[in-house]
This record gives structure tokens, sequence and C-alpha cells, in this order.
């Protein structure tokens, strides 16, 4: 699938849209999904250019897990949720809306649903807190991984 430059990610990355910044390093940025299906809902993406995972390098596709499993402490200390999903969808066959390669970050409760995909943008202040306690939480890390 060819890279359409102008997707919302893209925009993100080259400042030219806005997004609540968790975490970033050389090869990938974290922040929050303003439409989220549960609060704390991250995205990881790569600074590469790759639409799905088929495109992705590997070097880009070890950064991302790597990037995901630290998000997913993070948001496992700040917010405690018994449970956390890591999803990650390839076509609109597969749910995918954003054309830039992304893995989610989900908190689940038992018995609570997931509020339904990409359809009603959260409080941009209750994002903005969020934030700020995951951020407080972020693991220590070597900044090269
Ligand atoms: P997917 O449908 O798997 O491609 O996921 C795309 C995700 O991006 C959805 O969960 C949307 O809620 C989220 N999203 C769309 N636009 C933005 C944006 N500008 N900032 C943050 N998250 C977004």
């Amino acid at each position: 699938m060819s890279y359409d430059p102008n997707n919302v990610f893209a925009k993100i990355l080259r400042g030219a849209a806005p997004c609540i910044k968790v975490f970033e390093n050389q090869m990938t940025l974290v922040f929050m999904d303003i439409m989220p299906q549960a609060d704390g809902h991250l995205l990881i993406i790569p600074k590469e250019s790759a639409s799905q995972i088929f495109e992705l390098s590997e070097g880009a596709a070890a950064a991302c897990m790597l990037t995901a499993r630290k998000a997913a402490i993070a948001v496992k200390t700040a917010l405690k949720p018994p449970g956390i999903i890591l999803a990650q969808a390839n076509g609109s066959a597969a749910g995918q809306t954003v054309p830039h390669y992304h893995i989610h970050v989900i908190p689940r409760h038992s018995g609570v649903f997931l509020a339904p995909h990409a359809t009603q943008q959260e409080d941009m202040e209750k994002l903005k807190q969020l934030a700020e306690r995951i951020i407080a939480a972020w693991p220590e890390c070597d900044e090269s991984n």
C-alpha cells in the first residue's frame, strides 16, 4: 500500500497537527488516542513512513514493540488496570482507520465494555491529566531504545 503523507499521524510527526505527547525517542512517538476506547488508551507510532506492518522495517517494528512494552508498563503503574490489550490493525478490513502503522495500548477492566472504536472525542483536559500520570510512571530506560 502506498504511503499517504497527508494522513493525520504523518501530520502529527511533522508538527502540522497537534497531539498530547506522552513519550518520544529517535524512532517512535507515543500520544493519547483522542477517541479512546478506555481511559489511558495510547498509540505508539514509528517515525518511519509505513502504512501497515508489511512495509515496516524490522528496526522500526522492534523499536515500536520496545516502546509499546514501556507504554504498557507506564499505564499499568499509573492507572492500575487489571488488564491491558496491545492491538494493531492492518487494512480497513481489519478496522484500520489511519494509514500510518500504530500499536494501540488499551487498559481493560473485567465486565467493562470498550467504547466504540474511533468514535467519540474525549475531553482534552481529561486526556492531558491522564497523560501527565502516565508520563510520571514511564519506566527508566536507555533513550536509544
Ligand atoms: P486504527 O483505527 O486502528 O487505525 O486506529 C486509529 C486510532 O487513531 C483510533 O483509535 C482513533 O481514535 C485515533 N485517532 C484518530 N485521529 C487521531 C488524532 N488526531 N490524535 C490521536 N488519535 C487519533
